[in-house]
């Protein structure tokens, strides 16, 4: 990839949408530039097929300049952070903490200090909930979700309404699958003390109007945690645009490494939270019997963190941000239009959440059902291909439950597909069809 960086992060969503598609009527083919980097994608599958990748919204794929850097970590600098004995160990320490700074950079944080390492997304809201959730909410106090959220979204916040009698409630959704801003104002009281709820839809590829449902929710002196796993990939963030309290996000959805994620939140919430999980690295000094808090973050960074997987993920996040995340929506924007040309046009299917006309920046991901068969046939007759999409609940079952389907099939793009991969798709999808009817 030889590209020029350009500033995306003080650009907002949707002025950046209109203002790249206006720049440039075609868009710059993104994956042209980048397939190269992406080795993964190169490999035909069986009967010699082309592989073709449409599982990004599960996890992404690497390009090189990520996996080599993980081999320079672990080949050059390997040693434990933040115990400045040796030249390793300061090398370490040092690429760890650029990582983060390259985390507060991409989502405009105001200080590297807000961001905390974790595991992943899930790990980042057990956090909030447990950290801030216990110290905070009491019986009757109100959590505010949605009916779209991520199981990731919806378990830590069941365990803390076990753990405090705090209630939790759910804002439906509009007839073509968005959120139903009338019924989240309706929710909405002094009662609720904090809303979570997914910035980019992983079934339903809508996006949440986040800036709109932070001005309600403060109103109310309600806090705002925003899942933005998969806004992030897609679509330039800014936390102080967004106007939220806390924010999550997944390096593997980042294409970067896998075991590592983060939560930023401003820092008067952070500073004010007890700690996480305790251990080595998040004290400042340890007696027998107590401890006193290292400060921010580390005070919510238990044991020795994953160092390598770090550095790897700001190296990622270099790399979308090089690559322009206006650019990223733009091309993905010519994909999507394409991708819902050709399965709207298929006889019995329906796509889940808005289409293009209905919400024109929602996601490149269509999950799909097709009357009278099972999603899992679908998904492992193209697999069969050489074409990878999910089938099943993709981690949202109340969401299912609510349109009562068991599952459905969810193709989900990024920069790295091609046009010709979409009318692949789309061709084997038809005939997948037409065999499973033949059959059933
Ligand atoms: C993937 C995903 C998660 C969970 O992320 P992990 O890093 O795997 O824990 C949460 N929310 C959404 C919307 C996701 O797509």
């Amino acid at each position: 990839m030889e590209l020029e960086p350009i500033m995306t992060s003080s650009v907002n969503a949707e002025q950046s949408l209109t203002s790249s598609i206006a720049a440039a009527e075609v868009p710059a083919n993104l994956a042209a530039l980048t397939r190269a980097d992406f080795p993964l994608l190169s490999q035909t599958a069986c009967l010699g097929q082309p592989l073709i990748y449409m599982d990004h919204a599960a996890t992404s794929q690497k390009p090189l300049p990520v996996l080599e850097a993980l081999l320079h970590y672990y080949d050059h600098d390997n040693a434990n952070v933040h115990r400045g004995a040796h030249q390793l160990s300061a090398r370490a320490t040092e690429g760890f903490e650029r990582a983060r700074q390259k985390v507060a950079d991409f989502i405009s944080a105001y200080s590297s200090q807000e961001i905390v390492f974790t595991r992943n997304a899930s790990e980042a809201i057990n956090l909030v909930a447990r950290s801030w959730g216990d110290a905070n909410l009491r019986e009757g106090d109100e959590v505010l979700l949605t009916l779209m959220e991520h199981h990731s979204n919806l378990v830590p916040w069941q365990m803390l309404a076990s753990r405090t009698g705090c209630v939790l409630r759910h804002v439906g959704l509009t007839d073509s699958g968005e959120l139903d801003l009338n019924d989240f104002q309706h929710q909405l009281s002094e009662r609720t003390r904090l809303v979570s709820m997914v910035h980019l839809s992983n079934v339903l590829g809508c996006i949440n109007p986040i800036s709109e449902v932070t001005a309600l929710a403060h109103d109310l002196g309600a806090l705002v945690l925003v899942d933005a796993c998969q806004s992030l990939p897609h679509m330039p963030i800014n936390v102080t645009q967004l106007g939220c309290d806390f924010l999550v996000g997944s390096s593997h959805k980042l294409c970067g490494p896998t075991g590592m994620g983060f939560l930023w939140g401003r820092e008067e919430l952070l500073e004010a939270m007890p700690p996480f999980l305790g251990g080595g690295e998040m004290i400042q000094d340890v007696y027998l019997e107590h401890s006193s808090w290292a400060d921010l973050p580390y005070k919510f960074e238990a044991g020795t963190p994953a160092i390598g997987e770090a550095i790897g993920m700001g190296v990622a996040l270099d790399y979308l941000q090089q690559l322009g995340l206006d650019r990223i929506q733009a091309w993905e924007h010519q994909l999507k239009l394409q991708l819902f040309d050709r399965l709207q046009t298929i006889d019995g299917l329906k796509i889940l959440g808005p289409s293009p006309q209905q919400q024109p920046d929602r996601a490149v991901l269509a999950a799909f059902t097709v009357d009278g068969l099972h999603p899992n046939d679908i998904g492992a007759l193209l697999d069969s291909e050489g074409i990878c999409i999910r089938s099943g609940h993709h981690c949202t079952q109340p969401l299912h439950r609510h349109y009562e389907i068991p599952g459905s099939a969810r193709a989900s793009l990024s920069f790295t597909n091609t046009p010709e991969e979409v009318d692949r798709f789309s061709d084997e999808l038809i005939s997948t069809i037409g065999f499973l009817r033949q059959n059933s």
